[in-house]
């Protein structure tokens, strides 16, 4: 689908978000180059837990859920940990988080975030079509497994509102998940089967393919970071990089992943944007043998089978974007899993952490510049990055192809915070 005016557009960051964004554009005619200082996938998209989870639309701040917190941070091994020298540089996003958590204010947000998650049922296969692989992607059922069945019970309102939405549940029996998943423990409480679940083969594979196929199809992708962005009254102007060099082209888009705060600043745009620091560990040799991806609720993890191995994945530190990982956060996920998935081996394999690009309200900033005509914001896609990329992808070539959009982009916008 060829624009009317084909435009030279740069990209920073080359995540699955800002890969999406390249597809798109390169699609719609234009002439497109992505910078990225670490190259393709090599940020928080390398090792995500592979879900195009489109029903996980209740946002992460929640009613009911501060009243865990001061439990999950006093356990050193809980889904929670703020690294003590980080508190007071996090507090400011915490309370944000925790005002988006409102009863009020969680069925608004919940409606934007479905909203992307309707839109992804298309716009994803559409990306895979538009690079030639339909086959990373499968569909099967997720089951969302509790301990007990009074934990479902408390959780029940956030199943309903996901329906509400047009995400359905079927509830199944302990028993019965343990037939359709030997490995699960017997003695689990009960399952949420969510069908139609959609996961990619493999993550980083999906944003390398991308990067490749962009580059054949006549795209530029230049490793370097990005260090400034000069203005001309209400124009950017040129992005400049640490080498010295400069790029220039009509339009910028920022999707530089938990990074991207940092850019818009001096642009005049000044984000909550944190980084929600998630772990993971992928074992070639575990003794399980998964069908189809599980997220164990009671512990706050997704279990995922790759080709590569058994990928069990989770919790949120805060510490800040460049902080070295805490791998011991890897270890206590394989630890917890063993509860659900009693013959678990914990072997070697990949120890891996990604800061998801965290906004407080769960929803991405997917928006023009209030300041600058030629600037465009995808991030802050949080734990739905891969799930929502294409369709951020999507939006924003609509934008800078000036096609009018059938979304109401208001949610989304950089400026309301
Ligand atoms: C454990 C874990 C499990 C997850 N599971 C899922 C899942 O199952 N499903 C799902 O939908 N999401 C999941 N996510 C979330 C998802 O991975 C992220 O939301 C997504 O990867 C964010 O993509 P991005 O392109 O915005 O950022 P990134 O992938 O981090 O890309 C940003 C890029 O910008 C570049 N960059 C930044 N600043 C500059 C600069 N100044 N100059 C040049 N380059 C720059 C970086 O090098 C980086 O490559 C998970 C995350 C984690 C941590």
């Amino acid at each position: 689908m060829a624009s009317a005016e084909p435009r030279k557009v740069t990209i920073v960051g080359a995540g699955i978000v800002g890969m999406s964004c390249a597809v798109f554009l390169q699609r719609d005619g234009h002439d497109v180059t992505v910078v990225d200082r670490l190259g393709p996938g090599k940020g928080c998209s390398y090792g995500n837990a592979a879900g195009v989870a489109l029903s996980e639309i209740v946002p992460i701040s929640k009613p009911g859920l501060m009243a865990t917190v001061p439990k999950w941070l006093l356990d050193p091994k809980g889904p929670l940990s703020i690294r003590p020298s980080y508190f007071p540089t996090v507090m400011p996003w915490l309370l944000r988080f925790m005002a988006a958590g409102r009863a009020s204010r969680v069925s608004a947000l919940a409606e934007a975030a479905a909203c992307l998650s309707h839109r992804a049922r298309e716009d994803f296969p559409m990306a895979l079509r538009a690079i030639e692989a339909e086959d990373m992607m499968f569909c099967d059922f997720c089951a969302a497994i509790y301990d007990h069945e009074h934990e479902f019970r408390k959780a029940k309102w956030q199943w309903d509102l996901r329906a509400e939405h047009g995400f359905p549940y079927r509830k199944i029996s302990g028993a019965e998940i343990h037939e359709l998943e030997p490995d699960v423990s017997a003695d689990a409480g009960c399952a949420l089967i969510m069908d139609g679940w959609r996961n990619i083969k493999d993550p980083y594979a999906l944003v390398t393919r991308m990067a490749e196929r962009f580059q054949s199809d006549g795209g530029t992708l230049i490793g370097g970071d990005v260090r400034r962005v000069e203005t001309t009254g209400r124009t950017v102007s040129s992005v400049h990089l640490a080498d010295g060099s400069a790029l220039l082209g009509d339009h910028l888009v920022i999707a530089a992943g938990a990074w991207s705060h940092r850019l818009a600043r001096p642009l005049g745009s000044i984000v909550p944007l944190e980084a929600d620091r998630g772990y993971n560990k992928t074992m070639p040799n575990t003794g399980i043998s998964l069908k189809r991806q599980l997220v164990y609720e009671s512990a706050g993890i997704a279990i995922t089978p790759l080709p590569q191995g058994l990928r069990i994945g989770g919790a949120v530190e805060f510490a800040g974007v460049d902080a070295a990982p805490d791998y011991r956060r890897s270890d206590y996920l394989v630890d917890k899993a063993k509860r659900i998935l009693p013959g678990l081996k914990d072997t070697s394999g990949e120890k891996w952490m990604g800061p998801r690009p965290g906004l407080p309200d769960f929803i991405p900033v997917i928006s023009g510049s209030p300041h600058f005509g030629n600037l465009f914001y995808a991030f802050g896609h949080g734990h739905l990055g891969l799930t929502w990329g294409p369709t951020t992808g999507r939006l924003i070539a609509d934008m800078i192809s000036g096609r009018p959009g059938d979304v109401d982009m208001a949610p989304y916008r950089v400026d309301r915070f």
